[in-house]
Protein backbone atom coordinates (compact mmCIF):
# COMPACT_ATOMS: atom_id res chain seq x y z
CA UNK A 1 0.00 0.00 0.00
CA UNK A 2 2.98 2.34 0.89
CA UNK A 3 3.72 4.71 -2.07
CA UNK A 4 1.23 3.79 -4.37
CA UNK A 5 -1.71 6.51 -5.14
CA UNK A 6 -4.07 7.39 -3.01
CA UNK A 7 -7.50 8.00 -4.07
CA UNK A 8 -8.37 10.67 -1.47
CA UNK A 9 -6.12 13.35 1.10
CA UNK A 10 -8.97 13.46 3.22
CA UNK A 11 -12.11 10.99 3.64
CA UNK A 12 -15.58 12.32 5.10
CA UNK A 13 -17.51 9.40 6.66
CA UNK A 14 -20.88 10.60 6.96
CA UNK A 15 -23.47 13.50 4.99
CA UNK A 16 -24.81 15.13 7.91
CA UNK A 17 -24.79 18.96 8.02
CA UNK A 18 -20.70 18.44 9.68
CA UNK A 19 -19.44 15.82 7.23
CA UNK A 20 -20.91 18.42 4.46
CA UNK A 21 -19.59 21.61 6.00
CA UNK A 22 -16.06 20.14 6.53
CA UNK A 23 -16.28 19.25 2.91
CA UNK A 24 -16.69 21.98 2.04
CA UNK A 25 -13.89 23.96 3.96
CA UNK A 26 -11.43 21.92 3.06
CA UNK A 27 -12.53 22.42 -0.62
CA UNK A 28 -11.79 26.09 0.03
CA UNK A 29 -7.90 25.12 -0.28
CA UNK A 30 -5.58 23.65 -1.68
CA UNK A 31 -1.83 21.78 -0.89
CA UNK A 32 0.61 24.90 -0.23
CA UNK A 33 3.36 25.59 -2.77
CA UNK A 34 1.46 22.67 -5.23
CA UNK A 35 -1.54 24.45 -6.87
CA UNK A 36 -3.37 21.13 -6.18
CA UNK A 37 -6.63 21.16 -4.84
CA UNK A 38 -6.97 19.02 -1.90
CA UNK A 39 -8.75 15.41 -2.97
CA UNK A 40 -11.44 14.80 -0.58
CA UNK A 41 -14.40 11.54 -0.89
CA UNK A 42 -17.58 11.43 1.55
CA UNK A 43 -19.41 8.69 2.01
CA UNK A 44 -22.77 8.46 2.75
CA UNK A 45 -25.00 5.35 3.50
CA UNK A 46 -27.70 6.69 2.52
CA UNK A 47 -28.96 7.68 -0.84
CA UNK A 48 -28.38 11.11 -0.09
CA UNK A 49 -26.65 13.87 2.03
CA UNK A 50 -28.87 14.81 5.38
CA UNK A 51 -31.11 12.14 5.81
CA UNK A 52 -29.91 11.52 9.60
CA UNK A 53 -30.28 14.13 12.03
CA UNK A 54 -29.39 16.67 10.08
CA UNK A 55 -33.12 17.24 8.31
CA UNK A 56 -34.68 15.96 11.68
CA UNK A 57 -34.20 18.88 14.03
CA UNK A 58 -35.93 22.22 15.10
CA UNK A 59 -33.64 23.99 12.63
CA UNK A 60 -33.05 26.93 15.10
CA UNK A 61 -29.90 28.82 14.62
CA UNK A 62 -28.96 29.01 18.66
CA UNK A 63 -27.49 32.04 20.13
CA UNK A 64 -25.00 30.32 22.87
CA UNK A 65 -26.57 30.87 26.08
CA UNK A 66 -27.47 27.49 26.85
CA UNK A 67 -23.70 26.26 27.54
CA UNK A 68 -21.60 26.69 30.67
CA UNK A 69 -18.35 29.00 29.65
CA UNK A 70 -15.42 27.23 28.53
CA UNK A 71 -17.29 24.15 27.04
CA UNK A 72 -16.46 23.60 23.49
CA UNK A 73 -20.22 23.81 22.39
CA UNK A 74 -20.21 27.67 23.66
CA UNK A 75 -17.21 28.13 21.27
CA UNK A 76 -18.66 26.49 18.48
CA UNK A 77 -22.27 27.69 19.23
CA UNK A 78 -21.50 31.39 19.17
CA UNK A 79 -18.71 31.33 16.32
CA UNK A 80 -21.12 29.25 14.27
CA UNK A 81 -23.96 31.50 14.54
CA UNK A 82 -21.79 34.72 13.45
CA UNK A 83 -20.92 32.38 10.30
CA UNK A 84 -24.14 31.69 8.93
CA UNK A 85 -25.79 34.89 7.48
CA UNK A 86 -22.51 34.62 4.86
CA UNK A 87 -22.61 31.02 4.88
CA UNK A 88 -26.62 31.10 4.02
CA UNK A 89 -26.14 33.99 1.11
CA UNK A 90 -23.69 32.42 -0.57
CA UNK A 91 -25.70 28.83 -0.82
CA UNK A 92 -29.04 30.48 -1.30
CA UNK A 93 -30.43 29.54 2.04
CA UNK A 94 -33.19 31.11 3.79
CA UNK A 95 -32.52 32.15 7.16
CA UNK A 96 -34.70 34.22 8.81
CA UNK A 97 -33.34 36.42 12.20
CA UNK A 98 -36.15 36.47 14.09
CA UNK A 99 -34.67 36.29 18.13
CA UNK A 100 -35.61 34.29 20.74
CA UNK A 101 -37.81 34.81 24.13
CA UNK A 102 -36.44 32.30 26.73
CA UNK A 103 -39.76 32.80 29.70
CA UNK A 104 -39.62 32.57 32.94
CA UNK A 105 -43.11 31.38 34.14
CA UNK A 106 -42.65 31.52 37.87
CA UNK A 107 -40.66 32.69 40.39
CA UNK A 108 -39.21 29.16 40.44
CA UNK A 109 -38.12 29.64 36.65
CA UNK A 110 -35.92 32.86 37.83
CA UNK A 111 -32.71 31.33 38.65
CA UNK A 112 -32.46 29.29 35.56
CA UNK A 113 -32.94 32.14 33.57
CA UNK A 114 -30.34 34.31 35.22
CA UNK A 115 -28.23 31.29 34.68
CA UNK A 116 -28.34 31.69 31.06
CA UNK A 117 -27.83 35.46 30.93
CA UNK A 118 -24.58 35.06 32.89
CA UNK A 119 -23.69 32.31 30.55
CA UNK A 120 -24.84 34.08 27.65
CA UNK A 121 -22.72 37.61 28.73
CA UNK A 122 -19.68 34.78 29.59
CA UNK A 123 -19.96 33.41 25.88
CA UNK A 124 -20.29 36.36 23.99
CA UNK A 125 -23.11 36.47 22.92
CA UNK A 126 -24.65 39.74 21.59
CA UNK A 127 -27.88 42.02 22.04
CA UNK A 128 -29.23 40.07 25.31
CA UNK A 129 -32.05 41.64 27.15
CA UNK A 130 -34.33 40.57 30.03
CA UNK A 131 -37.67 41.86 29.23
CA UNK A 132 -41.13 42.29 31.51
CA UNK A 133 -44.22 40.98 30.57
CA UNK A 134 -45.09 44.27 28.62
CA UNK A 135 -42.11 44.36 26.85
CA UNK A 136 -41.96 40.86 25.56
CA UNK A 137 -45.92 41.57 24.26
CA UNK A 138 -45.17 44.00 22.47
CA UNK A 139 -42.66 41.45 20.86
CA UNK A 140 -45.24 38.34 20.93
CA UNK A 141 -48.58 39.75 21.93
CA UNK A 142 -50.63 37.61 24.30
CA UNK A 143 -47.61 35.98 25.63
CA UNK A 144 -47.34 35.15 29.53
CA UNK A 145 -44.57 34.82 31.81
CA UNK A 146 -42.72 37.12 34.54
CA UNK A 147 -39.59 38.15 32.97
CA UNK A 148 -38.04 36.83 29.31
CA UNK A 149 -34.25 37.09 27.94
CA UNK A 150 -34.37 38.24 24.32
CA UNK A 151 -31.81 37.07 22.49
CA UNK A 152 -31.79 38.61 19.15
CA UNK A 153 -29.06 36.13 17.43
CA UNK A 154 -31.48 33.55 17.53
CA UNK A 155 -32.30 32.29 14.37
CA UNK A 156 -34.53 30.20 11.81
CA UNK A 157 -32.76 28.24 8.87
CA UNK A 158 -33.97 25.15 6.73
CA UNK A 159 -31.84 22.57 8.09
CA UNK A 160 -31.90 19.95 5.13
CA UNK A 161 -31.34 23.05 2.82
CA UNK A 162 -28.14 24.28 4.70
CA UNK A 163 -26.55 20.35 4.19
CA UNK A 164 -28.13 20.15 0.60
CA UNK A 165 -26.37 23.66 -0.28
CA UNK A 166 -23.23 22.76 1.47
CA UNK A 167 -22.62 19.54 -0.23
CA UNK A 168 -23.53 21.04 -3.44
CA UNK A 169 -21.47 23.53 -3.63
CA UNK A 170 -18.35 21.37 -1.90
CA UNK A 171 -19.24 18.91 -5.15
CA UNK A 172 -19.21 22.00 -7.25
CA UNK A 173 -15.66 22.82 -6.03
CA UNK A 174 -13.90 19.10 -7.13
CA UNK A 175 -15.46 17.01 -3.69
CA UNK A 176 -16.53 13.51 -4.39
CA UNK A 177 -20.29 12.33 -3.31
CA UNK A 178 -20.71 8.20 -2.59
CA UNK A 179 -23.84 7.65 -2.15
CA UNK A 180 -25.66 4.77 -0.53
CA UNK A 181 -21.88 3.72 0.85
CA UNK A 182 -21.33 2.92 4.27
CA UNK A 183 -18.10 2.44 5.54
CA UNK A 184 -18.20 -1.35 6.89
CA UNK A 185 -14.64 -1.06 8.34
CA UNK A 186 -11.57 0.67 8.58
CA UNK A 187 -7.97 -0.53 8.53
CA UNK A 188 -5.60 2.26 10.22
CA UNK A 189 -2.39 2.80 8.76
CA UNK A 190 0.34 1.10 11.06
CA UNK A 191 2.56 3.96 11.51
CA UNK A 192 1.89 8.06 11.18
CA UNK A 193 2.19 9.17 7.27
CA UNK A 194 0.58 6.33 6.43
CA UNK A 195 -3.02 5.22 5.06
CA UNK A 196 -6.31 4.41 5.68
CA UNK A 197 -8.25 1.90 3.73
CA UNK A 198 -12.57 2.16 3.95
CA UNK A 199 -14.16 -0.94 2.83
CA UNK A 200 -17.59 0.07 1.91
CA UNK A 201 -21.08 -1.59 0.75
CA UNK A 202 -20.91 -2.80 -2.53
CA UNK A 203 -17.05 -4.02 -2.03
CA UNK A 204 -15.69 -0.74 -2.96
CA UNK A 205 -12.71 0.31 -1.10
CA UNK A 206 -11.27 3.70 -0.69
CA UNK A 207 -7.67 4.74 0.37
CA UNK A 208 -6.94 8.32 1.93
CA UNK A 209 -4.39 10.28 4.32
CA UNK A 210 -6.63 11.23 6.59
CA UNK A 211 -10.23 9.97 7.54
CA UNK A 212 -12.95 12.10 9.70
CA UNK A 213 -15.58 10.18 11.35
CA UNK A 214 -18.55 12.54 11.07
CA UNK A 215 -21.51 9.47 11.31
CA UNK A 216 -23.55 11.11 13.65
CA UNK A 217 -25.36 8.23 15.71
CA UNK A 218 -23.62 5.82 14.25
CA UNK A 219 -20.11 7.74 14.80
CA UNK A 220 -19.12 5.21 18.03
CA UNK A 221 -18.90 2.29 15.98
CA UNK A 222 -16.97 4.26 13.14
CA UNK A 223 -14.68 5.01 15.34
CA UNK A 224 -14.55 1.61 16.87
CA UNK A 225 -13.84 1.01 13.20
CA UNK A 226 -10.70 2.02 13.35
CA UNK A 227 -9.23 1.49 16.39
CA UNK A 228 -9.52 5.34 17.42
CA UNK A 229 -11.33 4.63 20.70
CA UNK A 230 -14.82 3.46 21.72
CA UNK A 231 -17.57 5.68 22.55
CA UNK A 232 -20.94 5.42 24.48
CA UNK A 233 -23.72 6.84 22.67
CA UNK A 234 -27.18 6.45 23.90
CA UNK A 235 -30.19 7.88 21.27
CA UNK A 236 -32.87 10.20 22.62
CA UNK A 237 -35.53 10.24 20.34
CA UNK A 238 -37.28 14.13 19.58
CA UNK A 239 -40.55 14.03 17.98
CA UNK A 240 -42.52 17.00 16.59
CA UNK A 241 -45.75 17.64 14.76
CA UNK A 242 -46.09 20.33 11.73
CA UNK A 243 -49.03 22.62 11.69
CA UNK A 244 -50.34 24.36 8.37
CA UNK A 245 -49.71 27.63 7.08
CA UNK A 246 -52.72 28.91 7.95
CA UNK A 247 -51.21 29.81 11.38
CA UNK A 248 -47.76 31.70 10.07
CA UNK A 249 -47.75 34.61 11.34
CA UNK A 250 -49.17 33.78 14.90
CA UNK A 251 -45.29 33.21 16.49
CA UNK A 252 -43.25 36.50 15.74
CA UNK A 253 -40.01 35.09 17.58
CA UNK A 254 -38.35 31.66 18.93
CA UNK A 255 -39.99 31.28 22.50
CA UNK A 256 -38.74 28.73 25.34
CA UNK A 257 -39.19 27.68 28.40
CA UNK A 258 -36.25 27.96 31.07
CA UNK A 259 -34.23 24.84 30.71
CA UNK A 260 -34.35 22.66 33.92
CA UNK A 261 -30.16 21.91 34.61
CA UNK A 262 -30.97 17.47 33.91
CA UNK A 263 -32.92 18.39 30.68
CA UNK A 264 -31.75 16.07 28.22
CA UNK A 265 -33.35 18.78 25.50
CA UNK A 266 -34.25 22.56 25.60
CA UNK A 267 -37.79 21.63 26.44
CA UNK A 268 -41.00 21.14 24.46
CA UNK A 269 -41.80 24.42 22.67
CA UNK A 270 -43.23 26.30 19.39
CA UNK A 271 -41.08 27.00 16.51
CA UNK A 272 -41.71 28.78 13.06
CA UNK A 273 -40.13 27.65 10.58
CA UNK A 274 -38.43 29.27 7.40
CA UNK A 275 -41.11 28.05 4.79
CA UNK A 276 -44.29 29.36 6.97
CA UNK A 277 -45.21 26.28 9.70
CA UNK A 278 -44.89 25.65 12.81
CA UNK A 279 -42.92 22.55 14.77
CA UNK A 280 -44.64 22.08 18.60
CA UNK A 281 -41.84 19.63 19.94
CA UNK A 282 -38.95 18.09 20.95
CA UNK A 283 -39.90 15.12 22.93
CA UNK A 284 -36.94 13.83 24.96
CA UNK A 285 -37.11 10.18 25.14
CA UNK A 286 -34.00 7.61 25.05
CA UNK A 287 -34.84 4.73 22.80
CA UNK A 288 -33.08 1.23 22.54
CA UNK A 289 -29.11 1.01 21.36
CA UNK A 290 -30.73 -1.19 18.36
CA UNK A 291 -33.13 1.58 17.85
CA UNK A 292 -30.65 4.45 17.15
CA UNK A 293 -31.90 5.59 13.77
CA UNK A 294 -35.35 4.53 14.11
CA UNK A 295 -37.18 7.88 13.77
CA UNK A 296 -40.73 7.03 14.18
CA UNK A 297 -43.46 8.61 15.65
CA UNK A 298 -45.31 7.12 18.71
CA UNK A 299 -49.11 7.73 19.42
CA UNK A 300 -48.33 8.93 23.53
CA UNK A 301 -45.95 11.62 22.29
CA UNK A 302 -48.09 12.91 20.02
CA UNK A 303 -51.17 13.43 22.09
CA UNK A 304 -49.02 14.99 24.70
CA UNK A 305 -47.45 17.47 21.76
CA UNK A 306 -51.17 18.34 20.21
CA UNK A 307 -51.67 19.11 23.88
CA UNK A 308 -48.80 21.20 24.20
CA UNK A 309 -49.97 23.01 20.93
CA UNK A 310 -53.42 23.87 22.24
CA UNK A 311 -52.00 25.10 25.22
CA UNK A 312 -50.19 27.58 23.33
CA UNK A 313 -52.60 27.96 20.34
CA UNK A 314 -56.24 27.70 21.76
CA UNK A 315 -57.95 27.95 18.07
CA UNK A 316 -55.60 24.65 16.56
CA UNK A 317 -58.14 22.46 14.64
CA UNK A 318 -57.48 19.04 14.13
CA UNK A 319 -56.51 19.80 10.36
CA UNK A 320 -53.77 21.82 11.29
CA UNK A 321 -51.65 18.86 12.00
CA UNK A 322 -49.88 18.31 8.47
CA UNK A 323 -47.49 15.78 9.91
CA UNK A 324 -45.36 14.30 12.41
CA UNK A 325 -41.35 13.63 12.53
CA UNK A 326 -38.61 12.70 15.01
CA UNK A 327 -35.06 12.86 15.21
CA UNK A 328 -32.64 10.98 17.16
CA UNK A 329 -30.25 13.05 19.29
CA UNK A 330 -26.39 11.16 19.62
CA UNK A 331 -26.17 11.71 23.16
CA UNK A 332 -23.21 10.67 25.61
CA UNK A 333 -24.93 10.97 28.56
CA UNK A 334 -27.27 7.83 29.69
CA UNK A 335 -30.47 8.12 30.57
CA UNK A 336 -30.11 7.54 34.59
CA UNK A 337 -28.10 10.48 33.98
CA UNK A 338 -29.40 13.28 31.37
CA UNK A 339 -28.14 16.47 30.71
CA UNK A 340 -25.51 17.15 27.98
CA UNK A 341 -22.19 16.22 27.46
CA UNK A 342 -19.83 18.37 25.41
CA UNK A 343 -18.37 17.56 21.82
CA UNK A 344 -15.43 15.73 20.78
CA UNK A 345 -13.87 17.52 18.47
CA UNK A 346 -10.10 15.97 18.37
CA UNK A 347 -7.42 13.88 16.57
CA UNK A 348 -7.97 10.67 17.97
CA UNK A 349 -5.22 8.05 19.48
CA UNK A 350 -4.50 6.71 15.61
CA UNK A 351 -2.97 10.01 13.80
CA UNK A 352 -4.99 11.43 10.97
CA UNK A 353 -8.05 9.86 11.94
CA UNK A 354 -10.39 12.82 13.09
CA UNK A 355 -13.51 11.72 15.58
CA UNK A 356 -16.62 14.17 15.97
CA UNK A 357 -18.42 12.59 18.70
CA UNK A 358 -21.74 13.40 20.33
CA UNK A 359 -22.42 16.12 18.18
CA UNK A 360 -25.99 17.00 19.31
CA UNK A 361 -27.75 20.06 20.07
CA UNK A 362 -26.16 22.82 18.66
CA UNK A 363 -24.76 20.85 16.14
CA UNK A 364 -26.54 22.17 13.10
CA UNK A 365 -25.65 25.77 14.15
CA UNK A 366 -22.18 25.29 15.10
CA UNK A 367 -21.23 22.70 11.84
CA UNK A 368 -19.52 25.51 10.04
CA UNK A 369 -17.15 26.32 13.23
CA UNK A 370 -16.77 22.56 13.41
CA UNK A 371 -15.59 22.40 10.08
CA UNK A 372 -12.85 25.65 10.65
CA UNK A 373 -11.62 23.26 13.59
CA UNK A 374 -11.34 20.38 11.35
CA UNK A 375 -9.51 22.76 8.71
CA UNK A 376 -6.93 23.43 11.46
CA UNK A 377 -6.39 19.54 12.57
CA UNK A 378 -6.09 18.90 8.54
CA UNK A 379 -3.47 21.57 8.54
CA UNK A 380 -1.14 19.74 10.81
CA UNK A 381 -0.73 16.76 8.02
CA UNK A 382 -0.92 18.33 5.01
CA UNK A 383 0.24 22.07 4.99
CA UNK A 384 -2.79 23.81 3.34
CA UNK A 385 -3.72 27.50 1.93
CA UNK A 386 -6.89 29.00 0.52
CA UNK A 387 -7.07 28.85 -2.84
CA UNK A 388 -8.14 31.51 -5.50
CA UNK A 389 -10.34 29.35 -7.40
CA UNK A 390 -13.10 28.14 -5.36
CA UNK A 391 -16.44 29.22 -5.89
CA UNK A 392 -18.31 30.27 -2.57
CA UNK A 393 -21.16 31.43 -4.48
CA UNK A 394 -24.39 28.82 -5.25
CA UNK A 395 -26.28 29.82 -8.25
CA UNK A 396 -29.86 30.00 -8.21
CA UNK A 397 -31.83 31.88 -4.96
CA UNK A 398 -33.03 31.20 -1.87
CA UNK A 399 -36.68 30.04 -1.07
CA UNK A 400 -39.04 29.08 -4.06
CA UNK A 401 -40.06 30.51 -7.22
CA UNK A 402 -42.89 31.82 -5.61
CA UNK A 403 -41.67 34.05 -3.25
CA UNK A 404 -39.21 36.12 -5.56
CA UNK A 405 -40.91 39.83 -6.48
CA UNK A 406 -43.12 39.87 -9.38
CA UNK A 407 -41.27 41.27 -11.46
CA UNK A 408 -38.17 38.73 -11.26
CA UNK A 409 -40.79 35.85 -11.46
CA UNK A 410 -41.84 37.31 -14.67
CA UNK A 411 -38.81 37.78 -16.58
CA UNK A 412 -37.90 34.01 -15.23
CA UNK A 413 -40.57 32.60 -17.17
CA UNK A 414 -39.87 34.38 -20.42
CA UNK A 415 -36.05 32.74 -20.15
CA UNK A 416 -37.63 29.39 -18.54
CA UNK A 417 -41.26 29.04 -19.45
CA UNK A 418 -41.23 25.96 -16.87
CA UNK A 419 -41.43 28.74 -14.28
CA UNK A 420 -45.00 28.76 -15.53
CA UNK A 421 -46.18 25.65 -14.73
CA UNK A 422 -47.23 24.73 -11.02
CA UNK A 423 -47.00 21.18 -10.20
CA UNK A 424 -47.02 21.67 -6.15
CA UNK A 425 -50.33 23.26 -5.94
CA UNK A 426 -50.00 23.53 -1.99
CA UNK A 427 -46.66 25.13 -1.62
CA UNK A 428 -47.00 26.66 -5.26
CA UNK A 429 -43.69 24.90 -7.05
CA UNK A 430 -43.17 24.73 -10.17
CA UNK A 431 -42.20 21.71 -13.15
CA UNK A 432 -38.99 24.15 -13.31
CA UNK A 433 -38.02 23.91 -9.71
CA UNK A 434 -38.68 20.26 -9.80
CA UNK A 435 -36.70 19.34 -12.87
CA UNK A 436 -33.69 21.31 -11.12
CA UNK A 437 -34.12 19.24 -7.96
CA UNK A 438 -34.16 15.84 -10.17
CA UNK A 439 -31.21 16.91 -11.56
CA UNK A 440 -29.51 17.79 -8.71
CA UNK A 441 -25.65 17.58 -9.29
CA UNK A 442 -25.18 14.92 -6.15
CA UNK A 443 -27.33 12.32 -8.45
CA UNK A 444 -29.62 11.66 -5.84
CA UNK A 445 -32.96 10.27 -6.96
CA UNK A 446 -35.31 9.51 -4.29
CA UNK A 447 -39.19 11.66 -4.00
CA UNK A 448 -37.77 12.76 -0.55
CA UNK A 449 -34.77 14.15 -2.21
CA UNK A 450 -36.76 16.38 -4.40
CA UNK A 451 -38.94 17.14 -1.59
CA UNK A 452 -35.61 18.52 0.34
CA UNK A 453 -34.69 20.38 -2.65
CA UNK A 454 -37.68 21.89 -4.18
CA UNK A 455 -40.16 21.98 -1.03
CA UNK A 456 -42.77 20.11 -3.11
CA UNK A 457 -44.72 17.49 -1.46
CA UNK A 458 -44.65 19.85 1.96
CA UNK A 459 -47.65 21.34 1.92
CA UNK A 460 -51.22 20.44 3.18
CA UNK A 461 -51.61 17.45 1.20
CA UNK A 462 -48.15 15.72 1.81
CA UNK A 463 -47.41 15.06 -1.90
CA UNK A 464 -51.58 13.40 -2.27
CA UNK A 465 -51.85 16.04 -5.56
CA UNK A 466 -48.16 16.49 -6.73
CA UNK A 467 -46.81 13.35 -5.74
CA UNK A 468 -48.23 11.42 -8.66
CA UNK A 469 -46.94 14.54 -11.43
CA UNK A 470 -43.36 14.21 -10.02
CA UNK A 471 -43.26 10.33 -10.40
CA UNK A 472 -44.94 10.88 -14.19
CA UNK A 473 -42.12 13.60 -14.72
CA UNK A 474 -39.78 10.96 -13.75
CA UNK A 475 -40.67 8.12 -16.05
CA UNK A 476 -41.78 10.19 -18.87
CA UNK A 477 -38.97 12.67 -19.04
CA UNK A 478 -36.62 10.50 -17.19
CA UNK A 479 -37.26 6.91 -17.91
CA UNK A 480 -37.33 5.99 -14.41
CA UNK A 481 -40.10 2.69 -14.15
CA UNK A 482 -41.99 3.73 -11.11
CA UNK A 483 -41.36 0.28 -9.11
CA UNK A 484 -37.73 2.02 -9.09
CA UNK A 485 -39.26 5.08 -7.26
CA UNK A 486 -37.66 5.38 -3.27
CA UNK A 487 -39.59 7.72 -0.90
CA UNK A 488 -36.50 7.66 1.08
CA UNK A 489 -33.81 5.19 2.29
CA UNK A 490 -34.93 1.69 0.96
CA UNK A 491 -39.27 2.38 1.16
CA UNK A 492 -40.45 1.56 -2.33
CA UNK A 493 -43.10 3.90 -3.60
CA UNK A 494 -44.99 1.17 -5.60
CA UNK A 495 -44.96 -2.42 -5.51
CA UNK A 496 -46.84 -2.91 -9.17
CA UNK A 497 -49.20 -1.91 -11.52
CA UNK A 498 -53.18 -2.15 -10.70
CA UNK A 499 -54.59 -2.60 -14.04
CA UNK A 500 -53.08 -2.26 -17.55
CA UNK A 501 -56.39 -2.18 -19.12
CA UNK A 502 -55.14 -4.28 -21.89
CA UNK A 503 -53.69 -1.55 -24.10
CA UNK A 504 -50.20 -2.93 -23.84
CA UNK A 505 -46.68 -0.58 -23.99
CA UNK A 506 -47.84 1.88 -26.36
CA UNK A 507 -46.34 5.35 -24.43
CA UNK A 508 -49.87 6.90 -25.32
CA UNK A 509 -51.66 4.14 -23.43
CA UNK A 510 -49.43 4.67 -20.19
CA UNK A 511 -51.60 6.86 -18.12
CA UNK A 512 -54.41 3.95 -18.61
CA UNK A 513 -53.19 2.04 -16.02
CA UNK A 514 -52.01 2.99 -12.17
CA UNK A 515 -49.62 1.90 -9.58
CA UNK A 516 -49.75 0.60 -6.20
C1 LIG B 1 -34.78 16.59 18.02
C2 LIG B 1 -33.54 17.37 17.66
C3 LIG B 1 -33.57 18.75 17.62
C4 LIG B 1 -32.43 19.48 17.31
N1 LIG B 1 -32.51 20.83 17.17
C5 LIG B 1 -31.42 21.54 16.83
C6 LIG B 1 -31.49 22.94 16.64
O1 LIG B 1 -32.56 23.53 16.65
N2 LIG B 1 -30.34 23.61 16.39
C7 LIG B 1 -29.14 23.00 16.33
O2 LIG B 1 -28.14 23.68 16.16
N3 LIG B 1 -29.04 21.65 16.44
C8 LIG B 1 -30.15 20.92 16.67
N4 LIG B 1 -30.08 19.56 16.78
C9 LIG B 1 -28.79 18.91 16.58
C10 LIG B 1 -28.44 18.76 15.12
O3 LIG B 1 -29.52 18.31 14.35
C11 LIG B 1 -27.28 17.77 15.00
O4 LIG B 1 -26.28 18.13 15.91
C12 LIG B 1 -26.67 17.74 13.63
O5 LIG B 1 -27.65 17.54 12.66
C13 LIG B 1 -25.63 16.65 13.57
O6 LIG B 1 -25.15 16.56 12.26
P1 LIG B 1 -24.15 15.39 11.89
O7 LIG B 1 -23.69 15.67 10.52
O8 LIG B 1 -23.13 15.25 12.96
O9 LIG B 1 -25.03 14.07 12.00
P2 LIG B 1 -26.06 13.40 10.96
O10 LIG B 1 -26.94 14.39 10.33
O11 LIG B 1 -26.73 12.29 11.69
O12 LIG B 1 -25.11 12.82 9.84
C14 LIG B 1 -24.36 11.64 10.02
C15 LIG B 1 -24.39 10.90 8.71
O13 LIG B 1 -23.49 9.81 8.76
C16 LIG B 1 -24.05 8.74 8.00
N5 LIG B 1 -23.39 7.51 8.42
C17 LIG B 1 -23.46 6.88 9.60
N6 LIG B 1 -22.70 5.77 9.60
C18 LIG B 1 -22.12 5.71 8.38
C19 LIG B 1 -21.22 4.77 7.77
N7 LIG B 1 -20.77 3.71 8.41
N8 LIG B 1 -20.84 5.02 6.48
C20 LIG B 1 -21.31 6.10 5.80
N9 LIG B 1 -22.17 7.00 6.34
C21 LIG B 1 -22.55 6.80 7.62
C22 LIG B 1 -25.53 8.82 8.37
O14 LIG B 1 -26.34 8.15 7.43
C23 LIG B 1 -25.76 10.32 8.41
O15 LIG B 1 -26.23 10.83 7.18
C24 LIG B 1 -31.21 18.80 17.06
C25 LIG B 1 -31.19 17.40 17.08
C26 LIG B 1 -32.35 16.69 17.34
C27 LIG B 1 -32.33 15.20 17.31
Amino acid sequence: MEGAELDYDVLIIGAGVVGCAAARELARHEKTGTGMKLKIGVLEKEPDVGFGTSSRNSAVIHSGINYAPGVLRAYLCVRGNMMMDKLCAELKVPIKRIGKLTVALTKTDLPGLYRQKDQGEANGVPGMELMDNAEMRAIQPGIEGILGLWTPTSAIISSYGLTIGLAENAHANGVDFHLNCAAESIKSPPARGGSFEVRCSGGRTYRSRLAINAAGLRCGEVSAMAGAGSFNIWACRGEYYVLDKRLNGSLKTLIYPVPGPGDPGLGIHLTPTVDGNILIGPSAVYIPDEDREDCRTTSGVAAALRREGLRFLPGLAASDFIRSFAGNRPKRTPPEKGGNADFVVEESSVPGFINLVGIESPGLTSAPAIAEMIRDIVKKHIPISERSGFAAERPGFAGTFSELPLARRADLIVTEPEYGEIICRCEQITKREIRQAIENPLGARTLSSIKYRARAQMGRCQGGFCGPRIVRMMRDEYGFEPEEFFLRGKSRMFSGRVRDAGLGEHPGNRDEGGWV
